[in-house]
């Protein structure tokens, strides 16, 4: 699954880290693919990035196999990620040229996943999109099954969301037609006002019940996890920011269920 909005500051990192947090301590396996230069969800969970350090960049320009960049995350067990350093906004660039650019990214975790020695396969790998639409993310469209938005509960918060159902049409007729946007998750929903309240109604009547019931609180607790290498689930487990985050992987499961 893949996490986009081409819009920065939305969220996408923070649903990535925490949504693949909750879903660990639930006993799944998680991955998540940090395919953002700035390296965030890294960060989030105290996974080593430092300009140099062996990472996406070389799986997707070098060929390097994924199980060489995985890594376990120190605070959650069952949560591993493969890591972004700055070299990666360079593949921007050097994706252009190359042979099968678009599909790198699915190849290295097809040859990955089915790698995997018994038991230690992955339920659920999340890829955490830079905030464009270059290669970058249409590598992570075409690795995917599905997308999961998160959307802002703020004014514009709908601005440039054709585009990217666009976008996503485009990789279904092109590229990968199995890929579905799935999941829209409200992040930073106050309800004290009208606007977040008027945004998820326009966004539930838009995409209907592939909006989860569960909306992401603004919480200071949220933004202050990652500059302590955590996510809020082990940060903060009692905040409201941290349950509701739960409550979202929980609605997730579900709807996998039902689907
Ligand atoms: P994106 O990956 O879409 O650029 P981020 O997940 O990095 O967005 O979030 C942008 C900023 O907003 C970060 O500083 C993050 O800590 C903060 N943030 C994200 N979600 C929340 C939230 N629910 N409450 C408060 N701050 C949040
Ligand atoms: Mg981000």
């Amino acid at each position: 699954m893949t996490v986009a909005n081409q819009k920065g500051g939305v969220g996408k990192t923070t649903t990535a880290v925490n949504i693949a947090a909750a879903m660990a301590d639930a006993g799944l396996r998680v991955l998540v693919v940090d395919m953002d230069p700035q390296g965030n969800a890294s960060t989030a969970l105290s996974i080593p990035h430092a300009s140099g350090t062996t990472g996406i960049y070389d799986v997707l320009i070098d060929g390097v196999p994924l199980a060489d960049v995985v890594v376990e995350s120190p605070h959650v067990p069952g949560l591993f990620g493969a890591p972004a350093t700055i070299d990666l906004a360079g593949a921007e660039i050097e994706l252009v040229p190359l042979v099968a650019r678009e599909n790198r990214l699915r190849r290295a975790l097809t040859t990955f996943l089915q790698s995997r020695p018994e038991g230690r396969g992955f339920d659920l790998v999340l890829i955490d999109c830079p905030p464009s639409l270059g290669l970058l993310t249409v590598n992570s469209f075409v690795a995917a099954d599905e997308v999961l938005i998160p959307i802002q509960c703020e004014y514009y918060a709908l601005e440039g969301l054709s585009q990217l159902v666009k976008n996503v049409e485009l990789i279904q007729q092109h590229l990968n037609a199995g890929l579905r946007i799935s999941t829209i998750l409200l992040t930073m929903y106050d309800a004290r006002t009208r606007l977040s309240a008027e945004v998820a109604q326009q966004v539930r009547e838009h995409f209907g019940d592939r909006v989860l019931r569960a909306a992401i609180p603004r919480s200071v607790r949220i933004s202050e996890a990652p500059s302590h290498g955590e996510t809020v689930i082990t940060y903060d487990p009692t905040s409201t920011g941290a349950l509701s985050y739960v409550e979202a992987a929980a609605q997730m499961r579900q709807q996998e269920v039902s689907v």
